[in-house]
């Protein structure tokens, strides 16, 4: 096994640079060519048809079959002069990966390529491997994917891509991005409604996303002669490094050469397809990167991710690299995070979390600002539930991410505000006051945004224009947070909306009515504020007196997912009925399920097959070594300790190993979903992972380096 590691680590020696070709110096002349959106549409649509499917998108209503004819034939002639021979429905079915079904523009029937306009709108997958929690086999075997023009279409490779939802024939949803949309759709509506009353011209809201993908580098050789890496996607063992991320020099560091080609090289590949990769960047620990676009709208931006994981996977094989996206590739190490920078704008181009010198227009933004906060506050146990995957266990409240509890920061100046709009009791009005004056928002500084603190370990942090969700894991698809997100603020800005409307009834001064409500929620919100340093021990504390959620493994946090409170939720704004949300329900713990049978399975395969056994061959080296000196009457004493530390470990591991073993074919009875995962957390991965790890790590700094199969962190990390 070890002339794996030496093997792959000569192969590291060899690499050659690889030529990354950029298609112009200017990134304008080729950015967006491979996208059929909204631009490429005006340009190759009548006025009239185009008009159409605009007015579709904005309203998301259903495309008419004559006007999907006439995109149909648009996009097909414009991806075939691009050499695009064939067509896929790209979806996003509950496996967390993308998917693609490839057909043939070609009709042999009629001889000729072509692309109905049924076949750009709906299609039938094979669907019967796709999860789906048990709604297909009660219901209907089969599935269908549904366009949505929202996003654009794109040519990958010599296949057009049209962004699909998925869903079942009796219309469950059995992707993401299903009840994604109807969430936004929710969002349009009630923040349009609250927009109104204060700017008439306000008749649309879209929500935005600018997410911050993180992820690790290593070469693909070093990365394919670790089984854990190739299994699960992280290393199930590995001493750390004598050189760690302790010297702090990684961040904002140089980018090392053959990352740096990588980089470019996707870049230019993401730039082509139109998604607007802007910012690269080195992260904190060593090998670590970040990529981060320009913010879209939400779905939008959503598709963006999925692709542009996608495109990095493909584009590292060429420079011989592997990029990782789970979690916590590295114990000891920070793990990938993806923040997710969200606010709403107005179709007028209002950014509604931006506060601004108009006093009208900041009540606006402190109502969206407040609304936000009460929401949170609502229902930060499904914002839990909406980010827990099993990799962000590793990562949520491992002192580098946030906490597992939900609270929020919005810096000092925005505390004085509240606090200020919060004491400031019954205000009498006189007619002529200027009432923002007197209640103390007038001045809101426009330099918020220099101004904020720079609160890292906040999972929800306002960020002076945006609210920036910071708990998502880095392999998450942001659909899930996003959806929950969007939903819970829709639903606060129609409570909100509706009390201020019976206040008014009450015959009430709208401005006034609206202060009083959003004094009423700052008060019952305060308890998710918190300013201060969400990785401290105190910060435990307080947060339990706070009644504060802190959940820690998924399982458990999924239970918020299906609570009475959420299901009402979800089935008030029919993002998701009952019966998807116990079916998504039960996919996620089976995901989970796996995910820790999988991780398990490697910790003993690799234990017993790869560790013990060279533990022992160095051991019998040792046990030689100590007869020879003792022939030779020379004292073998600081020999015989680490025989008998190799032996100890050697025990430990086997134990460990074999208890676990046991542990899985017991739990592996349980009929119950959730029961199962909740064991598969507490009695296998945290009784056994770590115990394991422990002893392995140890004999990884007593055996001979010569001998140990598995690549190690130094060489993972630090090799470039
Ligand atoms: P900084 O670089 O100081 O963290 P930026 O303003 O550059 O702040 O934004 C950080 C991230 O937030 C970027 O990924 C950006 O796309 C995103 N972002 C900025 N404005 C918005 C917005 N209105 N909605 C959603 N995301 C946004
Ligand atoms: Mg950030």
């Amino acid at each position: 096994m070890a002339h794996l590691r030496f093997n792959a680590l000569n192969l590291v020696q060899t690499r050659k640079k690889v030529e990354v070709v950029s298609p112009s110096d200017k990134i304008s002349d080729y950015f967006g060519e491979l996208a059929f959106g909204l631009e490429q549409m005006e340009k190759t649509l009548s006025p009239e048809v185009f008009e159409k499917v605009k007015h579709a998108i904005r309203k998301r209503k259903r495309i008419d079959p004559d006007t999907a004819d006439a995109v149909a034939a648009a996009v097909r002639n414009w991806a075939m002069s691009k050499q695009v021979s064939h067509y896929t429905h790209w979806f996003q079915p509950l496996t967390g990966a993308t998917a693609e079904k490839h057909d043939a523009f070609f009709d042999p029937s009629k001889g000729i390529e072509r692309l109905k306009g049924g076949e750009l709108v709906q299609q039938e997958p094979d669907a019967s491997s796709f999860p789906s929690g048990g709604i297909r086999s009660t219901f209907e075997a089969r599935g269908y994917t549904a366009w949505d023009p929202s996003s654009p279409m794109f040519v990958y490779g010599s296949t057009l891509c049209i962004p699909t939802i998925f869903v079942s024939f009796t219309s469950e949803a059995l992707d993401y991005k299903a009840p994604l949309l109807k969430a936004l759709d929710a969002i349009d509506k009630a923040a349009t409604r609250v927009c109104k009353v204060f700017d008439r011209n306000i008749t649309k809201v879209n929500a935005t996303l600018g997410w911050e993908q993180e992820y690790f580098v290593i070469d693909k050789a070093l990365h394919d002669a670790r089984p854990d890496l190739v299994l699960a996607g992280r290393t199930v063992f590995g001493h750390n490094p004598a050189r760690g991320q302790q010297l702090d020099d990684h961040y904002f560091g140089s980018i090392p050469p053959r990352v740096y080609d990588f980089m470019k090289d996707f870049e230019i590949h993401a730039h082509r397809l139109g998604i607007p990769l802007r910012t690269r960047h080195n992260e904190v620990a060593p090998s670590q990167f970040e990529v981060a676009p320009m913010f879209d709208l939400v779905n939008v931006a959503t598709d963006q991710n999925q692709l542009v994981k996608d495109i990095m996977e493909r584009v590292s094989q060429k420079h011989d690299l592997k990029v990782l996206f789970h979690e916590k590739p590295f114990a000891g190490l920070n793990g990938n995070g993806k923040h997710n920078n969200w606010s709403l704008s107005t179709e007028t181009g209002i950014n509604l979390l931006q506060p601004t010198s108009s006093a009208r227009d900041n009540l606006m933004f402190l109502t969206f600002f407040v609304v936000t906060i009460k929401a949170v506050y609502e229902y930060a146990d499904l914002l839990r539930a909406g980010i827990a995957s099993d990799g962000n266990d590793f990562r949520l409240g491992a002192n580098e991410a946030p906490p597992a509890i939900i609270s929020v920061f919005i810096g000092s100046t925005l505390t004085k505000v509240l606090d200020e709009l919060e004491s400031n009791g019954n205000l009498a009005i006189e007619k002529g006051d200027n009432i923002y004056m007197k209640l103390g928002i007038d001045q809101i500084p426009e330099i918020i945004l220099d101004n904020t603190d720079r609160n890292r370990t906040s999972p929800f942090a306002f960020t002076g224009n945006k609210f920036e969700l910071r708990a998502v894991g880095s392999d998450t698809n942001v659909s899930n947070p996003m959806m929950v997100l969007n939903l819970i603020v829709a639903n606060q800005l129609d409570d909100f909306h509706k009390k201020v409307d019976k206040q008014i009834e009450k015959g009430e001064d709208r401005r006034l009515a609206t202060v009083d409500v959003l004094r009423n929620y700052i008060k019952t919100s305060k308890s998710i504020r918190f300013e201060g340093d969400g990785y401290s021990e105190e910060w435990l504390k307080e947060a339990k007196k706070r009644g504060l959620s802190n959940v820690t493994d998924t399982p458990r946090a999924l239970d918020f997912f299906k609570s009475d409170k959420a299901i009402k939720l979800f089935e008030k704004y029919k993002v998701l009925n009952r019966k998807e949300i116990e079916a998504r329900h039960e996919i996620m713990l089976e995901n989970y399920i796996m995910k820790v049978q999988i991780e398990s399975r490697v910790i003993g395969d690799l234990a017993i097959n790869h560790i013990i056994p060279t533990s022992i061959s160095y051991q019998n080296k040792l046990i030689q070594n100590a007869n020879g000196l003792n022939n030779l009457g020379i004292d073998a004493k600081e020999i015989l300790k680490n025989i008998k530390l190799i032996s100890g470990y050697i025990n430990d591991i086997g134990r460990f190993v074999n208890q676990m073993t046991e542990e899985r074919k017991r739990i592996n009875k349980i009929q119950d979903t959730r029961e199962r995962a909740i064991a598969y957390c507490d009695d296998v991965r945290n009784k056994y992972f770590e115990k394991i790890r422990y002893a392995v790590d140890k004999l990884e700094l007593l055996v001979d380096d010569e001998d140990w199969p598995l690549v190690k962190y130094r060489e993972m990390l630090f090799l470039r």
